[in-house]
């Protein structure tokens, strides 16, 4: 019989309900007896996981291209908002939606290349066929002593990079030759962009292999408190990314050079001492020679950060605009907000490692997916069932971004109180035509997408 995918996930929703709602008359049932039949269901040998996971990936991608589509209509509108209509030429304005239009009919394509591309991983069991191959190739070049579970997660790891780098080539090739280059922002070769690719490639395997083998040591170490050891040991391999990023990632990608210009960088040593903040360098990165999307960021150990603005932003703004732009930066270092994004990070990881307890030892999981019988292994495990909390990822990417556009506003407040109303005003102005951000939205879309609030309610904000 065909695999049918729609058949199946609605196979999956059914049994669900049908394994839960018993349950839910059953006045004298404790949270243990309700989490432990949880359990059971899950554990049952005819759970259908693989319809579960198809369903909702197909729905994440019906409901994502459906406020998409709505996105669109917005994008066709011809004229900008009143509010805008000083601040925001005709022209500028028609590129903007043309810009907007191009890149949700891109998000559309490529919704449907990554859907697709799940639906074969789960059809013909991908991860089990990677775990295999990691563990045939450890046993025919690896020393037997390296041979493990360890070292076979951290290769498993890496295939599977290797393969999710090769799937997004197609989109990203696209996106940044034809798209970016159609309206200007693409600056990259193809050489360059290979180059960029390998690098990430080379580094991203490093980071996944050290995090997989973690992730396996911890699951076979810390028996029911795997959870809790997890949770440490990724907030350990973030704390640790976060602060060699700058300082040895970043410079592979871009050429960092100290700030030249004295006027700006009194400008803004001035405002570091003022605010207290402690500065130790001030760079500039050549994000021309890639793309002429603009930025400004800071890094470094709480006690000692640096500020690195991208050379873009430099040729587009005066000192006093590139200022402000830098005001409400230290305004988001200021009111604490990279610390509470970071923690709200982590809780997404901790509960989704306390849900993996409830199939991480259940054979049933494993074999669905093609894995052998004994074949449990926890990173593979954990990669699969990841798919099944998409949904609360989801959710968990709205509240990420209504916490981030209010922590806009108020590092834009911040701004403000420091002086620098009017300059910040026509910075984001001039951000917005430069990057041609979406200056209109769909409501609904703008919730879901945006982690910035639109340049016609920032400007009405700061008045
Ligand atoms: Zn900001």
């Amino acid at each position: 019989m065909a695999w049918d995918p729609y058949l199946n996930a609605g196979r999956a929703l059914a049994s669900i309900c049908s394994h839960f709602e018993p349950q839910h008359r059953d006045s004298g049932l404790n949270t243990m007896d309700f989490l432990q039949r949880i359990v059971d269901c899950l554990g049952s040998p005819t759970f259908p996981w693989k319809g579960l996971m198809l369903g909702l990936s197909v729905g994440k991608f019906m409901f994502e291209s459906f406020i998409t589509l709505r996105q669109c209509r917005v994008l066709c509108k011809p004229k900008p908002p009143t509010v805008l209509s000083k601040a925001v030429t005709q022209e500028t304005f028609a590129n903007t939606q043309k810009y907007g239009l191009a890149k949700a009919h891109f998000t559309l394509a490529s919704g449907l290349w990554y859907t697709a591309i799940q639906y074969l991983y789960l059809r013909h069991d991908i991860l089990s066929k990677f775990w295999q191959v990691s563990g045939d190739l450890l046993l025919r070049w690896a020393p037997a002593r390296c041979a493990g579970p360890l070292v076979q997660s951290g290769l498993f790891s890496i295939i599977y990079l290797f393969f999710n780098i090769a799937e997004s080539m197609p989109p990203q090739l696209y996106y940044t030759f034809v798209l970016e280059q159609k309206f200007g922002f693409n600056k990259q070769s193809l050489g360059g962009f290979v180059s960029d690719q390998v690098k990430t490639f080379f580094i991203s395997s490093a980071i996944f292999a050290v995090g997989a083998a973690g992730f396996s040591y911890i699951m076979d170490k810390a028996g029911d408190r795997f959870a809790t050891y997890l949770g440490l040991g990724a907030f350990a391999l973030r704390a640790l990314v976060m602060t060699v990023y700058p300082v040895f990632i970043l410079p592979l990608f871009y050429k960092l050079s100290p700030l030249q210009g004295k006027e700006l960088r009194d400008h803004i040593t001035g405002l570091a001492t003022k605010l207290s903040f402690p500065l130790t360098k001030l760079y500039v990165a050549d994000g021309s020679s890639r793309s002429t999307h603009s930025n400004a960021i800071f890094f470094g150990f709480p006690w000692q950060k640096n500020i690195l603005i991208f050379d873009t932003l430099i040729q587009e703004m005066d000192s006093r605009e590139v200022t402000a732009v830098v005001a409400h930066e230290l305004g988001h270092w200021k009111l604490g907000h990279t610390a509470y994004l970071f923690a709200l990070q982590q809780f997404d990881l901790i509960y989704s490692f306390g849900l993996f307890s409830l199939v991480h030892d259940n054979p049933h999981f494993y074999s669905t997916f093609g894995f052998g019988k004994g074949e449990q292994p926890a990173i593979a495990g954990f990669l699969l069932f990841c798919q099944v909390l998409s949904p609360l990822a989801s959710a968990h990417k709205l509240v990420t971004n209504i916490l981030s556009r209010r922590y806009e506003y108020q590092a834009d407040a911040f701004a403000k109180t420091l002086g620098f109303k009017a300059e910040l005003s026509t910075a984001l102005v001039k951000l917005n035509k430069n990057n041609l951000s979406t200056i209109d939205a769909d409501s609904i879309y703008s919730s879901y997408h945006h982690s910035h609030p639109l340049l016609a309610e920032r400007l009405a904000e700061l008045d």
